[in-house]
């Protein structure tokens, strides 16, 4: 679908539908052994806190999978796909403690002390959580609770949507001709409100792109703080959402252009937003759209004029 007016064409990549799930049709089957590794054992009194990754199951790591395996408890959050939970040990009892902003949910405190009580009970738990566990997911707090409590813990890194999401939509989160650094920014704060503690105008002169989690709520704010401190209104912006699953849908834009852009588009949440030209790249490296038979849009999206490998 493109949305365009006659000024400002923007564009809107349709859901994914079965694209993503290309080489995910073949069953598993039992038993299917992982590759011969030194897996370790959840052993019953411990808690693993675990990366689910952002959506797509096949990007799961392969200690995620042998945890999925063993694990008697399963502990999960709202982002975690429901296909990553098929492949748990049959018997393991799931429990969701799902948290989307504004919607009723479990409790921080309540969801560490229950994961204290159930290694208490001497179960094997595993904790199940979107991305990263340790990227805007309060998985240090989780820890450090079980830890407190004298709870052995192991933890499993994921892939963080911040980087796969972007990946899933063919951005790079870091290039060499765009930037040596990059920003990854919550639009949350603990109270929900766009963070106060951030210096906008340190973030927008430090990092040449900046990746925001948890900004569709606050992005008129978030828009004018970037606009203010200097970035440029016609800075590329991308919005994907549901980054890697069958409904990922891409919104790419300008800051000056993106709260108005937003609103159009209906795109919700979950989403990451990306600020800066390496979302341009997203014009040859659009993947997923090859897959589905598109040309690339522009094979020198950045203008080097020169083969992408040459200094
Ligand atoms: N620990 C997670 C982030 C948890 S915070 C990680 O490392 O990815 C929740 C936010 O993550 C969402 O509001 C959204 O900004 C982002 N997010 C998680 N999964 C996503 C997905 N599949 N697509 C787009 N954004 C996603």
């Amino acid at each position: 679908m493109i949305l365009s007016d006659a000024n400002h064409p923007i564009y809107v990549a349709p859901p994914l539908g079965n694209i993503v799930t290309l080489g995910h049709n073949t069953p598993m089957t039992e038993p299917n052994p992982l590759p011969s590794n030194n897996w370790p054992a959840l052993e019953p009194g411990w808690v693993w806190l675990c990366g689910a990754g952002p959506g797509d199951p096949g990007l799961l790591t392969l200690h995620a999978l042998n945890a999925l395996r063993q694990a008697d408890v399963i502990i999960y959050d709202a982002l975690v796909d429901s296909r990553i939970l098929d492949w748990a040990n049959k018997d393991a009892k799931r429990i969701y403690a799902g948290k989307r902003g504004g919607k009723p949910s479990a409790k921080q405190r309540d969801i560490s002390l229950q994961l204290v009580d159930m290694a208490k009970a001497g179960k094997r738990v595993l904790r199940l959580k979107g991305g990263d566990p340790f990227v805007f997911g309060r998985g240090g707090e989780e820890a450090q609770t079980l830890v407190q409590h004298g709870v052995p813990i192991r933890i499993i890194p994921g892939i963080s949507a911040g980087i796969g999401g972007l990946a899933y939509a063919g951005i790079p989160v870091t290039h060499r001709d765009v930037n040596q650094s990059v920003t990854f920014i919550t639009g949350h704060d603990q109270s929900g409100e766009t963070p106060s503690a951030l210096n906008w105008q340190a973030i927008s002169d430090g990092s040449q792109v900046l990746v925001i989690y948890m900004g569709m709520k606050h992005i008129a704010p978030i828009a004018e703080a970037l606009l203010n401190a200097g970035r440029a209104s016609h800075e590329p912006v991308a919005v994907v959402t549901q980054a890697t699953t069958p409904d990922q849908q891409v919104l790419e834009t300008t800051l000056g252009r993106l709260v108005t852009d937003l609103e159009n588009s209906k795109l919700s949440p979950p989403a990451i937003i990306c600020v800066g030209r390496s979302v341009k790249m997203r014009q040859v490296l659009d993947w997923q759209s090859m897959i589905a038979g598109a040309a690339p849009r522009n094979l020198d999206p950045l203008g080097r004029g020169r083969p992408a490998e040459t200094p």
